[in-house]
């Protein structure tokens, strides 16, 4: 073995580089004594005490302070927050769900907060800065008593992206804005929902705790995912937000007193059940996914992007939360039987003495969850819905992307783009994240532009939030609409096509038919809008017809009756 650098002047064969073999012997004296250890030699550090960097964390939270205490929370959607709020105090706790973020939310969070934080933080901070600010300016409370009164309860894990920092940002900005002491308590994502900082006493978290919650937030979902379904065709503006409005009323009053929430949700579908809704209205349907907060806000923290899009003449097709908890279920088996296979070769399971018990404990986690979805879902009229297959969506975008990486939405993004076009689900998919986010732009963005170039029928659109710049925002969604638009009316044309029909056709089997038209009424997925799923419902329900009527024709003239034609027979 010879060194690179060696004298080679006495060499007659081809030249050719030999890199020396690093090994306990050769590394030892090249690089021993280490940095540190040389280091530690030193005169300099020798009087020096240790003392480590520890971030204090006012975490106390007592059942004796129950009484006093208002828990502050907010961050998901306006249905679920305010479902949340009823479901505690349902459970005996002062709650309070923060208002939608604002720019008034970004300015404090960026003015009290970190350089370089992505921007969730700094809308969520400051949101809870804002809210404080008012209890004291306004108010006129005096921030001991703010201190003492309040706490803010929310999300957190420890990484592998900045939503790792974000708990030791709350406690930055508050120290910075003059609330030193206001306590903020996570639940830990990963490490199956507990508390991680704080007095157990104060939050019980026992199972009645996560049952309401879970509750609180699959009927936001539901209601959500009817609410987007009904009111891009919608024929009076407004009916379907005012129906909403009336449901949340029901859920609350459910979930606030302890009353039945399916009997709250069969009210919902009564009110939504109302409105009068058209289907043969064009309308693109656009998925919106991204990263978790950027795509579940409804305020300025994604440009009101939803509304946007309805605005524009879209339907969109939101993410739930109900699939974040499934694909945190998810990650959570896949670890354990990752653990299980590396157990043989020494590894451990550290997680769980008991691995195969953890994973019927998830597998039923992810049943009853799912169980509890479709439940509410057939209730409240939300036919023919799916939660993803999380099994499937990891499957199928683990090619591009590992399914070990966990930041951010991890492999979602890629795997519900791919599954977008695949089946054809939507018209388009926009994917909205923060400016800077790690996992989202940084990551999934590179990734996406493979999945356009293997499937090139896609229609995707990545946006970065910073939350200035709106209208450079919404011009690049309108110049993806026109194609959306166009990609949904070669839906429909083909759908007409295909079963010999056209859209006079269309109107005359819908005025017979008017239960088709119904806002509870879901035509089985076909194609990438509702509009054109609707003409291949009713084309299919023809063609059966008219299949009836020749065979019934065959027979009629095969044993010489007479052709009869029935009144329904005129009308189709
Ligand atoms: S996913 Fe992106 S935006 Fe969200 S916390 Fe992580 S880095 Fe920030």
């Amino acid at each position: 073995m010879s060194h690179p650098n060696a004298d080679r002047s006495n060499d007659t064969g081809p030249r050719r580089t030999v890199y020396p073999i690093m090994t306990e012997k050769t590394f030892t004296p090249l690089y021993a004594p280490c940095f540190e250890a040389r280091s530690r030699e030193s005169p300099a550090f020798q009087d020096r005490p240790t003392s480590h960097w520890f971030d204090k964390q006012p975490r106390r939270f007592t059942a004796e302070q129950r009484e006093h205490t208002t828990l502050l929370f907010g961050g998901l959607t306006v249905a679920q927050d305010r479902f949340i709020q009823a479901a505690l105090t349902g459970l005996g706790y002062k709650t309070l769900a923060l208002d939608c973020p604002d720019s008034k939310s970004l300015n404090l969070g960026k003015e009290f907060g970190n350089r370089g934080q992505c921007n969730p933080t700094y809308f969520t901070v400051g949101n809870l800065l804002k809210y404080l600010h008012h209890l004291r300016d306004e108010q006129g409370i005096p921030t001991p008593d703010i201190v003492e009164n309040y706490l803010f309860v929310t999300a957190g894990t420890c990484g592998p992206c900045r939503f790792g920092m974000y708990a030791t940002e709350y406690r930055k900005a508050l120290r910075d804005a003059g609330f030193e002491g206001f306590r903020v308590l996570l639940f830990q994502q990963t490490d199956g929902l507990k508390q991680a900082t704080g007095d157990n006493d104060g939050l019980a978290m026992d199972t009645r705790f996560f049952l309401q919650l879970v509750k609180a937030v699959i009927a936001g979902d539901v209601l959500n995912a009817m609410g987007y379904r009904i009111r891009a065709f919608e024929l009076k503006p407004g009916d379907t937000d005012a129906a909403m409005k009336r449901c949340h009323g029901h859920v609350i009053e459910a979930l606030s007193r302890r009353r039945s929430l399916l009997r709250a949700l069969w009210r919902c579908r009564r009110e939504l059940a109302r409105v009068a809704v058209d289907r043969t209205q064009l309308r693109p349907r656009i998925a919106v996914i991204g990263e978790f907060w950027a795509m579940t806000t409804e305020g300025e923290g994604n440009y009101r992007l939803q509304q946007f899009l309805e605005s524009e003449g879209a339907e969109v097709d939101v993410q739930l939360i109900t699939a974040w908890l499934l694909y945190l279920i998810w990650g959570k088996r896949y670890d354990v039987r990752r653990r299980e296979d590396l157990a043989p070769l020494g590894g451990s399971d550290a997680d769980s003495p008991d691995p195969r018990g953890l994973l019927v404990r998830l597998w039923l986690a992810d049943r009853s969850i799912r169980g509890m979805f479709q439940v509410f879902a057939r209730v409240t009229g939300l036919y023919d819905y799916h939660l993803p297959d999380m099994e499937a969506l990891a499957n199928l975008s683990h090619d591009l992307y590992d399914n070990h990486l966990r930041g951010g939405e991890g492999h979602m993004e890629v795997g519900k783009v791919m599954m977008n076009v695949i089946h054809n689900k939507v018209n388009m998919t926009i994917s909205v994240k923060p400016f800077g986010c790690m996992p989202s732009s940084g990551i999934s963005d590179g990734v996406q532009s493979l999945v356009t170039e293997l499937y090139p029928k896609t229609i995707f659109l990545p946006i970065e939030t910073t939350g200035d710049g709106a209208v450079n925002i919404y011009s690049r969604i309108q110049m993806q609409l026109f194609k959306a638009r166009q990609a949904a009316q070669q839906d429909v044309d083909e759908a007409y096509g295909r079963y010999g029909i056209d859209a006079e056709a269309v109107d005359r089997y819908l005025r017979t038919h008017p239960r088709l038209q119904r806002p509870l009424h879901r035509s089985p997925h076909s194609a990438g809008s509702t509009s054109a799923d609707l003409i291949h419902d009713i084309g299919a329900r023809l063609r059966s017809w008219r299949r009836i009527r020749e065979t019934a024709n065959r027979f009629v003239r095969a044993f010489g009756l007479g052709a009869r034609t029935s009144p329904s027979d005129r009308r189709a």
